[in-house]
């Protein structure tokens, strides 16, 4: 292969430049309660990617004009640190950080019941650690299961995943070799219980057939991951009930 020249993406027996299987997931790590200072924290992994969340709140806002009095606001920053890429990312924030920190707080907006706390606000704070695709989605899996940390009570969890194309093949949770020669690149987020999806992009173009087997294959990703935030949480929180019983 030629320096810039496209990569095999799949190999003569379907397998992808990492090993995996079109419909497989990386492997998958996750924990709450990774901050002390923060009201809920959560470290999520997809493979190389690394995110880590902190949520505060409900509290007092700052600035006051931005209080709402029938219910709480949700802030959202995504950020990647300068140290996440290969290359130095400079820690300003990019035109795409913002967009991500708005798609995001969309995202996770529609599961939270903001009116029961009128006058607050629930800031997210989102920081790529180390990227490899699929950022936005690991930070929305990690968000929505700090905010469970925090207490904050929701409909239901929010847990997301990019789905790809490439060399004519539709394949589950892209890395960054896979993002880069795409043909599209579609993430979505769904509330799992409800298969309601909170958050669909896409770059490039699809048939509709090709359109409902990328969401089918989503979704699929999605419910795993979904079991794999209860099994955290379920750790978390028995372990924390067998201290408090002791
Ligand atoms: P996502 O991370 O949600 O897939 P993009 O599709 O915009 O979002 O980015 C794909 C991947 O490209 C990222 O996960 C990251 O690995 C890489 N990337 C994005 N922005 C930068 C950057 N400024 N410098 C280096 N790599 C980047």
């Amino acid at each position: 292969m030629r320096l810039g020249e496209k990569p095999k993406l799949i190999d003569e027996n379907g397998r992808r430049i990492d090993g995996r299987l079109p419909d497989e997931l990386r492997p998958i790590r996750m924990e709450v309660g990774v901050l002390k200072n923060a009201d809920g924290s959560a470290y999520v992994e997809y493979g190389n990617t690394k995110v880590i969340v902190a949520v505060y709140g409900p509290r007092e806002i700052h600035p006051k004009h931005l209080t709402l009095p029938d219910r709480a606001i949700i802030r959202c920053r995504y950020h990647m640190t300068s140290f996440s890429t290969t290359e130095r990312k400079s820690p300003a924030p990019t035109r795409r950080e913002i967009e991500l920190s708005k798609v995001i707080r969309e995202a996770l907006e529609g599961v939270i019941f903001t009116e029961l706390y009128p006058r607050t606000s629930i800031d997210i704070f989102i920081e790529v650690l180390q990227a490899d695709g699929g950022t936005r989605t690991a930070g929305i899996t990690a968000a929505s299961l700090a905010l469970a940390d925090a207490g904050i009570p929701m409909k239901d969890l929010v847990a997301g995943v990019a789905v790809g194309k490439v060399d004519g093949v539709l394949v589950l949770d892209i890395n960054e070799v896979e993002d880069e020669y795409s043909e599209v690149d579609l993430p979505v987020a769904m509330m799992p219980s409800f298969k309601e999806i909170t958050l669909l992009q896409m770059n490039g173009v699809l048939t509709e057939d090709e359109f409902w087997e990328a969401l089918k294959l989503a979704e699929k990703g999605i419910m795993k991951i979904y079991e794999v935030q209860r099994e955290t949480l379920m750790s978390r929180y028995s372990k924390v009930r067998a201290e408090v019983e002791e």
